[in-house]
């Protein structure tokens, strides 16, 4: 399962209504971090003001090591060496499990942190003045094919468009790769027919695992940059300032450490030298999301069609519903002669209710009518109604209630 988790809109401390539909199951739950005081996970019961949470929309392949970075991120703005870390547990943001080879046999070592799940999450990193929101996507090339991919972008946009404002669009990418995954084209095509060219200066690449290419871009970078140019989305800057190159590899070594992994000392020394590298980057991102990029707003005021789409769709059920009900009064109507109508009763709910798509309502009879009642269910870390993965639930924000009234309709009557 690789849509967006079940989010809080932690953008926003005043939603406002008409940000509340979606048809991706809204949020339940995010994974917060309090990077200022070194203590665990918080609950994010009251995010922060807007202003304060720089967000950052990360994209990259599935198998680009996103949590890997996401653990590594944390690690490197709140410690400065390696040394310093090893005292304390490592910030383990997301579950991590990997394989790392040690010694001059290559063995292989199996590490895990943690309990792996399929969960993607929106990660808070609470700092002293900021608090950075990393919004970790589904990443593309999944194995389930090309229709998966798609269905990922759907949701991602439909998150973006939900947003208040986004502050950076960071890729992240392995330095050496021969050949671009397709998908970065498409991505980046379907994004901006969503956002318009402003937000093309909103766009950071970073590089993970680029201690191989010593810190720098390596073959991706002209590919990438060959890639942008094709599209007709404007001018992407692909500079040197809006570039950042990590290594993850310090983080692993550090997890394996706590697993009771031995390496020898070329290799510490090889590990210290690249978590100083990655601080430094680390540092260099935030003062260049803070200092060099201009916030993007969101909250209404795109104007592309994609964004329109969003704002129609979820109005198309109740519209529905609106008519059916006009049918079934006139049809009462031409039976009772103007004596008995059925009207609508909608109650507004709270984000986190779906409905199950799999799972069908209960029926009930209404005058001569049977209307079909949408059970709510309640998404927290699951379900709480049913055993279906929390992709089979839309998001609702309302329910319907029908009552059986002894007169006609309002609208019978004109
Ligand atoms: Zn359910």
């Amino acid at each position: 399962q690789t849509s967006i988790l079940p989010r809080v809109e932690v953008h926003t401390s005043t939603p406002t209504s008409n940000k509340l539909q979606t048809s991706v199951p809204l949020p339940t739950e995010i994974q917060t971090f309090d990077l200022s005081s070194k203590k665990t996970y918080i609950p994010a019961t009251s995010p922060p003001s807007d202003t304060d949470i720089i967000n950052i929309l990360l994209l990259g392949e599935t198998s680009v090591g996103k949590s890997t970075f996401i653990n590594a991120f944390a690690n490197y703005v709140t410690y400065n060496t390696l040394k310093q870390d090893q005292t304390s547990q490592p910030i383990v943001l997301i579950p991590v499990s990997f394989l790392i080879t040690v010694g001059d046999n290559f063995d292989e070592r199996s590490v895990k942190f943690g309990d792996v799940d399929d969960h993607i999450y929106l990660i808070l990193m609470i700092m002293i003045e900021k608090t950075l929101c990393i919004i970790d996507t589904p990443g593309f090339g999944d194995t389930r094919g090309i229709q998966q991919d798609d269905r990922n972008i759907e949701h991602i946009l439909e998150y973006v468009n939900n947003l208040i404002h986004s502050n950076t669009i960071c890729f992240l990418l392995q330095p050496n790769v021969s050949k671009l995954n397709i998908f970065f084209r498409s991505c980046l095509t379907q994004l901006f027919s969503l956002l318009d060219q402003n937000a093309l200066n909103n766009i950071i690449f970073c590089f993970t695992n680029s201690r191989s290419t010593f810190y720098t871009s390596g073959d991706t970078a002209p590919l990438f940059k060959k890639m942008l140019t094709s599209l007709s989305i404007g001018n992407v800057p692909f500079k040197k300032e809006n570039t950042f190159c990590f290594d993850s590899e310090s983080f692993r070594y550090l997890v394996a450490l706590q697993n009771g992994i031995l390496f020898n000392d070329d290799e510490k020394h090889e590990y210290e030298m690249s978590w100083s590298t990655s601080v430094t980057q680390s540092n260099r991102l935030i003062d260049y999301i803070c200092k060099n990029i201009t916030i993007y707003r969101i909250d209404n005021k795109l104007q592309s069609m994609k964004h329109v789409q969003f704002e129609i769709i979820p109005m198309i059920e109740s519209m529905l519903e609106t008519m059916r009900n006009i049918l079934r009064n006139l049809i009462l109507c031409k039976m009772n002669s103007f004596k008995a109508s059925i009207e609508l009763y909608p109650k507004v709910l709270d984000h986190s209710m779906t409905i199950c798509l799999l799972y069908k309502g209960k029926v009930v009879k209404i005058g001569n009518f049977l209307i079909t009642y949408n059970m709510p269910h309640k998404i927290e870390k699951n379900c709480r109604i049913c055993q279906c993965s929390y992709n089979q639930h839309r998001s609702i924000g309302y329910i319907l209630e029908y009552e059986y009234l002894n007169k006609s309709s309002i609208y019978n009557q004109n």
